[in-house]
């Protein structure tokens, strides 16, 4: 990791004299360039900026190209990702959209079998219109992707833990296999599981890490964003040209929201970590089937636990009857029924209906998602309200043995 880092496209001095421990270094933004000395970087709410003469160009000239407040953020999350230069865009598939744009046509990805529905619908997309093929491998077995790397692999897509089936890569051991077959190859790691305070990829082998900010970066559902951290300055440099070229970069006042957000990632990530290892205990106590990597149980356990400082807090897990897991979505009164995580207030889904539905059921089916599966993403609310609730929806459901009154 390197002190000073390049931005986009004018970088404010990164002072580090020391390195704090995670929690320390996420809440502390440097912002000792603000001519004022606020304590909160400003909004830069331009799209222009004048320069002082016909040929003289200042550090900014147009917010498409680079924005202060986007510097900032985009200082601090490399910072914080471990990463030489990160970039942030207007969405977490926009991220996805700009990576991919490094591919050419006839060049080749391979990816998952567990991917997020969105990332399935790009990779489609880029089949159809690019001639860009994409190998679905069984990320859990890294000797799959031996037979696919080959002079035409240019992405390797890997998402650890894969959501909903929570299923774990060995990111470093893939990276391996991919950096000594194909050196023209990059291992992209979508990390919006996990965030950068669980786990790192870039510290594990991967060339780009890129998160979904909509989810825990933010924290708050109140934003869409897209976050790039790349390993390497001429990566960088690469991403950041389609960013300007193709206008994605995030606006100021996201910027600023998302920079607001991201200071209370450990602590959030601390209390909705702690409460669904809690739930997870819950639901394997009741004998439901659940996908926790926090559970000795989880056949993976060990993998997530050599990668990552945690779990997460995401869970899912299988009741057996579509119909028994449709009322315990609709009998909860806590859990919000929505698509994504990451934020402060708990959610409760059927993937295969809401957001994994853009896959076909046959692919579902031919990559076992089950149709009766319930993801948890779990909020910061008092843990005993959230599992009185869970509990009296798992009743009602007919899931649970009827207390004899
Ligand atoms: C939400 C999500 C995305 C897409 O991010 P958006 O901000 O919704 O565009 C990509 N990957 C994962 C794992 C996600 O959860």
């Amino acid at each position: 990791m390197t002190d000073i880092l390049p931005s986009s496209p004018a970088a404010s001095v990164v002072n580090a004299p020391r390195r704090y421990r995670f929690a320390t270094e996420v809440v502390t933004v440097d912002n000792s360039d603000d001519p004022h000395n606020a304590a909160s970087v400003p909004i830069y709410q331009t799209a222009t900026f004048k320069q002082k003469g016909a040929t003289a160009s200042g550090e900014y000239d147009y917010s498409r190209s680079g924005n202060p407040t986007r510097t900032h953020v985009e200082n601090h999350l490399a910072k914080i990702m471990g990463a030489e230069r990160a970039l942030v865009v207007t969405s977490g598939m926009g991220a996805l959209d700009v990576i991919t744009r490094l591919v050419r046509s006839g060049e080749e990805i391979i990816a998952g079998d567990d991917l997020y529905g969105g990332t399935n619908r790009l990779l489609s997309f880029l089949a159809k219109s690019q001639n860009v093929k994409t190998h679905h491998i069984d990320t859990t077995k890294s000797d799959s992707i031996l037979p696919y790397l080959s002079d035409k692999t240019r992405l390797v897509l890997l998402e650890s833990p894969t959501n909903p089936l929570i299923k774990i890569t060995d990111i470093p051991t893939i990276s391996k296999y991919v950096h000594e077959r194909c050196p023209n190859a990059l291992v992209v790691v979508d990390n919006t599981m996990m965030s950068p305070y669980l786990q790192r990829p870039l510290e594990l082998g991967a060339d780009i890490s890129y998160h979904s900010g909509t989810k825990y970066l933010s924290g708050h559902h109140d934003l869409m964003a897209g976050v790039i951290g790349a390993k390497t300055a001429s990566v960088g440099d690469e991403l950041y040209y389609v960013i300007n070229a193709t206008g994605c970069g995030l606006s100021p006042f996201d910027s600023w929201l998302l920079l607001r957000g991201v200071k209370t990632l450990a602590v959030r990530m601390d209390k909705q970590q702690a409460s669904c290892v809690r739930i997870a205990d819950y639901l394997e106590a009741q004998g439901f089937k659940v996908h926790f990597p926090g559970l000795l149980s989880h056949p993976q356990y060990e993998l997530h636990k050599s990668m990552s400082s945690g779990p997460g807090a995401v869970l899912s897990f299988e009741t057996g009857d579509t119909g028994i897991s449709e009322r315990i979505v609709e009998g909860t009164k806590l859990w919000s029924i929505s698509v994504s995580f990451g934020c402060v207030n708990s959610l409760i889904s059927m993937p295969c209906r809401m957001s994994h539905a853009s896959i076909p059921a046959h692919i579902r089916a031919e990559r076992s998602l089950p149709e009766d599966l319930i993801r948890l993403c779990v909020g910061i609310e008092d843990v005993e309200d959230l599992l009185e609730d869970l509990e009296q929806a798992l009743t009602i459901a007919g899931a649970l043995p009827t207390p004899s009154k």
